[in-house]
């Protein structure tokens, strides 16, 4: 049986203009900034006198998913469309994808099936250019912090100390590692260097987590960019950065408005890392889909462990902001994958696998709904190549468990089939609940990242390197220390080994290093090495990308 691509399905859609979607919530064109036909921003000063209107917040996360992508976004979108269907007016908020995986592994990230956002083209392939303003005002500052050495350096920053690095969305290896400044007395001061993809630069966080664009540009000159040969932080703000970084940001800070395939509004704003960042799209889509909906829905990278923990203590910590219900996506996939099964068998029946990976979606739904104290359905995201056995048993076994569960057949079904699924959450968002966070921000820098070790992965200890101690009591020293904290851990396993899968229990988390983001507001807590810059793998998906003589492009997916 042929299934349609997620492109031939997306272009085979009739969007609705975007003035129509956003006259859905109340917002005329007058709020808009029309970006064509089908992509808007919004006037954020909106803000600036709230609707009076307080949407319920959904967030979807998952369990520890397999290397293929589990459904996250698939299902954001489906349960908005499902909610939209039974009358509610609803927004999705996501990220933007980075060019980076879309033309590495990935391929594209605006759902899939019938449960997409669109038009899936331009937002896969650089959209409305925010991820573009967001690398120059990183550059701008690499530029200024070079330019500051080359002029004479009053600052005295120690060269071999400059933290701050360049930035491009692109996976691109070579540029990793790079000496610079060559050339002779008139080009510049020979350094190491490097640069990230764009999506990893502190400015991406700094983005997703302001409020405004005077927010923007404090938080811009708090970065530090350097240190100088006493030891001590040298930020954006002392290279007076700020407010031209926030002048190149004050457009891109608008949230972006599409649509899902069945016209519900969507943003799709922002999009940090959910490693080294915090990994969900900006605060300022989130407000104004709050201001202007009645139900929003949200996703946060990654598993339960790692995006919905950051979600959760870092960005509705930050924000004063609780979700209503949240939505665990499991497939029996990812449920095999950690039943032991290899990602080639992933397709064929077994039913032991099965029941052998369910502990790890249980240990999720423990975290959200007893860490937390947050109400939570397991959605579960059927594939045409599950058994009705295998779909089944995760139901009977989640009922037998006291745990909410629905099928979600919104990949093939769209809306439609999520309506069963948003009906419990609908129900969910009705229940009082007593919103905790795992840790408070005046805890000991080591007390922050133990509780989340422990309850969250379920470790028995941290273990921290003599570097990780080191920079605890600097940042301590340097009063950094109340910040939450950013763990930069493995997305495969509750564990710091990404081969460890299931419910591990008995294990230690390791703390390599720390790094700060002064200007985000959190401290990383770095478990192994965390690739920055991306490669393309043997055969890159851009190889199947292409154009024709109409301007329609093919094999995103
Ligand atoms: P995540 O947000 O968790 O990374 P996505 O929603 O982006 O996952 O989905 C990853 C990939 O899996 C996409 O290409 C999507 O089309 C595909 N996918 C998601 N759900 C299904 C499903 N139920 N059946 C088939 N493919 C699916
Ligand atoms: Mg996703």
């Amino acid at each position: 049986m042929g299934f349609k691509s997620d492109i031939e399905i997306a272009q085979e859609a009739k969007p609705q203009d975007i003035r129509e979607v956003a006259a859905k919530l109340g917002l005329t064109e007058d709020d808009l900034d029309l970006y064509g036909k089908y992509k808007a921003k919004v006037d954020i000063n909106l803000l600036k006198k709230p609707s009076g209107k307080k949407a319920k917040l959904i967030l979807t996360t998952a369990i520890n998913p397999t290397p293929a992508g589990e459904g996250k976004t698939t299902t954001t979108i489906g349960v908005a469309d499902a909610l939209q269907r039974l009358g509610k007016t609803t927004l999705v908020a996501l990220r933007e994808p980075s060019l980076g995986p879309v033309f590495g592994v990935k391929g594209g990230a605006a759902g899939g099936g019938y449960a997409q956002v669109v038009p899936m083209e331009d937002i896969n392939l650089h959209f409305t250019g925010d991820f573009h303003a967001i690398g120059a005002a990183n550059n701008l500052l690499a530029a200024m912090v070079d330019n500051h050495i080359f002029q004479g350096n009053t600052l005295d920053i120690d060269v071999r100390r400059v933290v701050w690095r360049r930035a491009v969305d692109m996976n691109d290896r070579q540029l990793r590692n790079i000496i610079n400044g060559l050339g002779g007395k008139a080009q510049g001061m020979p350094r190491e260097d490097g640069f990230d993809i764009t999506v990893a630069s502190e400015i991406m966080a700094i983005f997703c987590l302001s409020k405004d664009i005077i927010d923007l540009k404090e938080r811009c000159a708090r970065i530090v960019v350097a240190y100088n040969r006493k030891g001590e932080p040298v930020t954006a703000g002392d290279i007076k950065a700020q407010g031209a970084m926030a002048s190149l940001l004050k457009d891109a800070l608008k949230p972006n408005l599409v649509q899902t395939l069945e016209g519900t509004p969507a943003f799709v704003h922002g999009g940090p890392f959910a490693n080294i960042a915090h990994g969900c799209n900006s605060v300022l889509a989130t407000r104004f889909a709050m201001n202007y909906a009645d139900y929003v829905v949200t996703e946060a990278g990654f598993g339960a462990d790692l995006g919905a923990e950051k979600f959760l203590d870092i960005k509705c910590r930050l924000n004063d902001l609780k979700p209503d219900a949240v939505i665990i996506v499991a497939t029996v996939k990812a449920l095999k994958y950690n039943g032991g099964v290899a990602k080639a068998d992933l397709q064929e029946e077994n039913l032991a696998a099965l029941e052998k990976g369910l502990p790890n979606l249980l240990k999720h739904v423990e975290n959200i709904t007893q860490v937390f104290k947050l109400p939570a359905v397991v959605a579960i995201n059927a594939f045409h190549t599950d058994t009705k056995a295998e779909l089944d048993l995760v139901e009977a076994k989640c009922k037998e468990l006291g745990v909410n569960v629905a099928l979600s057949e919104v990949w093939a079904k769209g809306g439609e089939g999520g309506e069963e699924l948003a009906k419990e959450v609908i129900r969910l968002c009705d229940i009082e609940s007593d919103f905790q966070f795992a840790y408070d921000l005046e805890d000991s820098i080591k007390d922050k990242i133990k509780k989340i070790s422990q309850k969250i992965y379920g470790a028995d200890d941290v273990t921290f390197s003599a570097k990780a101690e080191k920079e605890i009591a600097n940042f301590e020293r340097l009063g950094f220390g109340n910040m939450p904290i950013c763990m930069a851990k493995t997305q495969y396993s509750l564990t710091d080994d990404q081969t460890v899968l299931g419910r591990p229990t008995g294990f230690k988390i390791t703390i390599r290093d720390l790094t700060v983001s002064a200007g985000a507001g959190f401290i990383v807590a770095l478990t192994g090495e965390v690739m920055k810059m991306p490669g393309l793998p043997k055969v890159p998906a851009a190889e199947k990308i292409d154009v024709d003589e109409f301007g329609t492009i093919g094999g995103l997916f």
